[in-house]
């Protein structure tokens, strides 16, 4: 585990200001962004990561289910969720 990730007790992907806990192993998808970038996280950061990142993707390694999930989550959610209140 990186050490931001040691320090904040979540997943890479969840953005500093976002106060929402990790749901689910910390490493279980991948998004990339459109500079080929790849962070690893939870569901539930990869999705809220996903619907601000312009460009990004799940990585295609990530069984469908769980990309699906992520996708359906993400068209779910502004970006910067957080700051509204989500
Ligand atoms: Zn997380």
């Amino acid at each position: 585990m990186p050490p931001t990730a040691a320090r904040t007790g979540r997943c890479p992907a969840a953005a500093a200001k976002d106060p929402t806990p990790c749901e689910g192993p910390h490493d279980a998808a991948t998004i990339v962004d459109r500079h080929g970038r790849e962070v690893a996280g939870c569901v539930q950061h990869c999705a809220r990561l996903l619907a601000g990142l312009e460009g990004a993707r799940v990585h295609p390694f990530v069984p469908a289910r769980q990309a699906l999930d992520i996708y359906s989550r993400a068209r779910e959610l502004p970006p910067c969720a957080w700051e509204i209140g989500r």
